[in-house]
């Protein structure tokens, strides 16, 4: 089966054998972590051509922005500018040391960002914060922690529609499903919300030992 770049499609089937170095997009280069053209498939690579565009779309808005801070990371999540919110994030940890996911809540609703992510459903953004903001041993705490309303990242993915991916997601980083809140737990709020796999899915969790972490073997 080709690879393609999952911005322009360009397959790695294509001959070009007739161009110059300057014009080829071949070899198809793994997704860069922040990748903030617009991309059309799931695929995770990219062309030569976009990788180098995407890269000088980065490079502009770290020249122009000088100060960014952890304000801006929750903006541009609630506005849903996922891949800007992970720029900003990698910009404060490599210039401030500063880790927003595990330093900053929102004054106002005291959500942590993966209380945020939550409730949007930013699945790949939320796998990524707990990969790449939290250590392995942090993830449970953080995945547990409560906001104003005394609601979990997991209680909020049990409360909202179709999301089982994100109640996978939490649960794998340690998110207790048997925390109660409102006199439910999060079973009881996935079984309200009529969604069968997730019901399956956290009676196997609260059956079974705890799942072992296994984020970091996740590559996809
Ligand atoms: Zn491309």
């Amino acid at each position: 089966m080709p690879f393609e770049c999952c911005v322009c499609g360009f397959k790695d089937t294509t001959d070009e054998s007739g161009l110059r170095k300057a014009q080829r997009r071949l070899p198809l280069v793994p997704r860069p972590d922040v990748l903030l053209l617009t991309f059309q498939t799931a695929y995770n690579w990219v062309c030569l051509f976009c990788e180098i565009k995407n890269q000088t779309m980065i490079d502009e808005i770290k020249k122009k922005n000088n100060n960014f801070t952890p304000e801006e990371v929750f903006d541009h999540v609630e506005n849903g500018r996922v891949e800007l919110a992970k720029l900003v994030m990698l910009q404060l940890a490599s210039r401030r040391q500063l880790y927003v996911a595990r330093t900053h809540i929102d004054p106002l609703t005291q959500n942590n960002l993966l209380h945020v992510v939550s409730r949007l459903g930013y699945w790949r953004l939320g796998r990524w914060i707990l990969q790449h903001q939290l250590q392995p041993n942090e993830r449970a705490s953080f995945a547990n922690r409560l906001n104003r309303a005394n609601h979990t990242p997991l209680s909020i993915a049990c409360t909202r529609d179709n999301r089982d991916d994100m109640v996978l997601l939490f649960c794998k980083a340690g998110g207790n499903p048997n925390y109660i809140v409102e006199d439910s737990t999060c079973l009881m709020r996935a079984c309200c919300s009529g969604q069968d796999m997730w019901c399956a899915f956290l009676f196997a969790v609260l059956t079974v030992p705890p799942i072992k972490d296994v984020l970091d073997d996740v590559h996809t």
